[in-house]
């Protein structure tokens, strides 16, 4: 089949890593004809990627046929908007609970991006009335329904526990008198949630031969590597007297963390004497939203634990001033925005308060300065801060896969003809190329990011560099440090025999 005139596609990662999750699909017809869609159009969120949101997207988004969204996390949708201004006119498929809460969140990262550019002294990227275009482009596809995108394209959206409303998609692609392409986007994973049963992938799609683009977050570690000592670590700090910041995102953290509460509470392992408090209104949004979620399983929807308290500008001076013992859980998750830059001040130099980080915390965010404060002093707005609150996280939340589940997953897809890596540390995505290559279910692994991958019928035709971006990451930006400072076999010696594409 000359690539030229075959029917085949070629599918790009516009993400070099983990953040600004893109996936551009062009789909090549015999008749010379081709066909654009993504998957994904999300905001970069760690440095030095930032930078390019900023940036118009990588390709015509007037020529773009449609968009599926996997999820409702900001580096999945959060350039939707600019998707919209630069002239996208297709739909935009994703799951109702996903549309639902899209449109606060979205408002949100909108609020967050206008005073940014504010203090830049830049131009908004985008206006308010694009997120309305946005919601308006969005159709709701229900779990497990095929449905019918575009003439040639069926899309079927499969159960997926990473966050409540994400899912997997699959894809098939049809042309006159040729084989279906298929392709299964496993979406940011998680095989359980603490909501519901997630449901397997359904027969009639383990028969059909497939692509699998799978993501690697935690492709170097695996799920009996995760150690639980939250409820522990709670315990202990309250015992010592302290008071307790825990730092949530709005969406998933904050909930699972008010249920891990609620049943300490239940449990007797929590007093329930000691008030606990919400702070950041897209958090409380959303949790009112997960109470009435038929999603949820009826028994799980009642969540809130007892001598619970809704903070917001008008309470919130009489929490910070409150001495007796208390629990307050504040957005954001990394401690950058909303009103934990209120508390941060307020409590980073006392003696009497702990503060705790539920969930991944980058390198260069906020949240590691704190954690790792020089000289024991961290600077916000201009004015040091003696840093003596204790601080604790813990990623036993964590909305990912890990090795071992994702290779299940991966299996349970069944007829795998090729597997494309993405949207993992760069060293992550090495780790779980090899991990894959040795569990022995597929011919051939490739590594995406930064690569695009040209595929027909029979699997992989051809693999290419494609540099998207020009963004050079600073040498001590490595996650080997981490891994090792963790304890982990330094990288290089696990990969002796790991291959990328043995054509390169
Ligand atoms: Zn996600
Ligand atoms: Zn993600």
């Amino acid at each position: 089949m000359s690539s030229k005139q075959g029917f085949f596609y070629t599918i790009t990662a516009l993400h070099p890593e983990v953040t600004g999750s893109c996936l551009l699909v062009t789909v090549h017809y015999p008749d010379g004809n081709i066909m654009m869609f993504i998957v994904d159009c999300g905001l970069f969120q760690e440095k030095p990627y930032k930078q390019l949101n900023s940036q118009t997207l990588p390709f015509t988004s007037s020529k773009i046929a449609f968009a599926l969204i996997t999820h409702n996390h900001a580096d999945h949708n959060g350039r939707l908007p600019i998707l919209m201004k630069e002239g996208f006119k297709g739909k935009i498929y994703t799951t109702a609970t996903t549309k639902r809460h899209m449109q606060f969140s979205l408002l949100d990262d909108y609020k967050i991006m206008l005073s940014n550019a504010k203090e830049k002294k830049q131009k908004p990227w985008y206006s308010e009335e694009d997120i309305y275009q946005v919601m308006e482009h969005t159709e709701c596809c229900a779990l497990e329904e095929t449905v019918y995108v575009n003439p040639n394209v069926k899309v079927t959206f499969l159960d997926n526990g990473h966050l409540l409303g994400a899912a997997s998609i699959f894809v098939q692609i049809s042309c006159y008198g040729e084989d279906d392409l298929n392709i299964l986007f496993t979406g940011d994973y998680k095989p359980t949630t603490i909501w519901k049963e997630i449901r397997q992938i359904p027969e009639w799609i383990r028969e059909l031969p497939k692509t699998i683009v799978t993501e690697s977050t935690y492709g170097y570690m695996d799920s009996n590597e995760v150690e639980y000592h939250f409820e522990s670590d709670i315990q202990k700090i309250l015992s010592q007297g302290k008071s307790i910041t825990i730092f949530v995102f709005a969406q998933g953290r904050t909930q699972e963390v008010l249920y891990v509460l609620k049943t300490m509470q239940a449990g007797g392992r929590l007093s329930k004497k000691i008030p606990i408090y919400l702070d950041g209104k897209l958090a409380q949004i959303n949790t009112k939203m997960y109470q009435i979620s038929e999603e949820i399983d009826e028994d799980k929807r009642d969540f809130i634990p007892e001598n619970f308290t809704l903070v917001n500008k008008e309470n919130r001076q009489n929490v910070i001033s409150e001495t007796k013992q208390k629990i307050i859980l504040t957005t954001s998750g990394m401690a950058d925005h909303g009103p934990a830059c209120i508390y941060v001040p307020e409590f980073v130099s006392r003696k009497d308060m702990a503060f705790y980080f539920s969930g991944y915390v980058s390198k260069d965010s906020f949240a590691n300065k704190i954690m790792n404060p020089k000289d024991g002093k961290i600077t916000i707005k201009g004015k040091d801060y003696d840093v003596n609150v204790d601080v604790y996280s813990t990623s036993e939340f964590s909305s990912h896969a890990k090795a071992d589940e994702m290779i299940a997953k991966l299996k349970e897809a069944g007829n795998v003809q090729l597997v494309l890596i993405n949207h993992g540390q760069k060293e992550s995505q090495q780790i779980f190329a090899q991990k894959i290559i040795n569990a022995e279910f597929t011919k051939r692994v490739e590594i995406l990011s930064e690569h695009s991958a040209v595929v027909g019928k029979f699997g992989l035709i051809k693999i290419m560099g494609s540099k998207i971006y020009s963004i050079n990451k600073p040498k001590e930006d490595n996650s080997t440090e981490k891994y090792k400072k963790e304890g982990r076999i330094p990288v290089r010696k696990r990969f002796n025999n790991y291959f990328v594409c043995k054509s390169r």
